[in-house]
């Protein structure tokens, strides 16, 4: 199997970015990420410096998917997340809401064993690792991999885990994917600016989307998520329910009508972060209802 080891990593998006491998349609490779910190924090008395934020959230990459055209959807199916012995949170200081009440900057490392987190003072968390950074290029300017968007990138969703698949746009030839900034475990909004960040290793298998699908979106065993970033949350809730909404008519031939009710009684408005440059939101429907009806 095709593996891109975490010294193979960007820092920005980009249609000229060197792809580290190419793999075929179906065929299942292994990314090696490194954690949102470049692994630059290591024990507790590592301090996080304003140098580093120029380089936090690398991403292993980019992939060349074989026949990946502009215009066609990327699917990527989540087959493992392989994950370490321990995680790590940096907090400080901040103009965030929770940053008021970080009494200085701390930095902490959590031990992982038998798929727990051990939080301290006796608290134990079950692990439910998740993928940050997943995206493909932009065919316009390069974008940071700190920033969600319509290209996917730190979309911070907790729904992108193993046995998801999440859908990306194909804006460039051969879609040029990556992936960081993985989570041992993440609450919905993200509110202290980070998960229980993590390195580890992902192995994945992609096919491009024939059917009608808006993106980015994930799909779980339940539900169809689709995702949304702007600057505002109520900019993020247009974007997820112009998207399901033209999921049910397009893809499902609802009527403009039916769709409506139907979000308004089966589906769920949610934040997936509310830190990065901009906020994420998804709205999710149930997906045997959906794929039924
Ligand atoms: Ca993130
Ligand atoms: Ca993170």
């Amino acid at each position: 199997m095709k593996r891109v080891c975490k010294n193979n990593v960007i820092y920005n998006t980009s249609a000229h970015n060197q792809p580290a491998i190419m793999v075929e349609e179906h065929e299942e490779f292994r990314l090696e990420l490194e954690d949102c910190y470049g692994g630059r924090l290591k024990s507790s008395q590592d301090v996080f410096t304003k140098e580093m934020w120029n380089t936090v959230n690398p991403a292993t990459g980019p992939v060349f998917i074989a026949g990946a055209c502009p215009g066609a959807v990327l699917c990527v199916e989540i087959m493992a997340i392989n994950i370490v012995d321990h995680a790590v949170m940096h907090i400080a200081r901040g103009p965030g809401i929770l940053g008021e009440y970080v009494e200085g900057a701390e930095t902490s490392i959590l031990k992982i064993r038998n798929e727990q987190l051990e939080f301290g003072g006796g608290l134990i968390l079950p692990v439910r690792p998740m993928i940050g950074v997943i995206g493909t290029a932009r065919a316009e300017d390069p974008v940071s991999t700190s920033f969600p968007g319509e290209h996917g990138g730190n979309l911070d969703c907790k729904e992108i885990t193993a046995g998801s698949r999440v859908y990306l746009p194909v804006n460039v030839s051969g879609a040029l994917l990556s992936l960081g900034d993985i989570h041992a475990l993440m609450g919905d909004g993200e509110v202290c600016g980070c998960g229980a960040e993590m390195s580890g290793e992902v192995v994945l298998r992609t096919h491009l989307e024939h059917s009608f699908m808006p993106t980015p979106a994930v799909e779980t065993m339940d539900k169809i998520h689709f995702l949304g970033s702007a600057k505002t949350l109520d900019e993020c809730e247009a974007i997820v329910l112009r998207k399901a909404h033209a999921y049910l008519v397009q893809r499902l031939k609802m009527s403009a009508n039916d769709a409506v009710r139907f979000m308004s009684l089966a589906g769920d408005l949610g934040v997936c972060q509310v830190v990065d440059p901009l906020k994420t939101m998804r709205f999710s429907l149930p997906h045997r209802i959906c794929e039924s009806s």
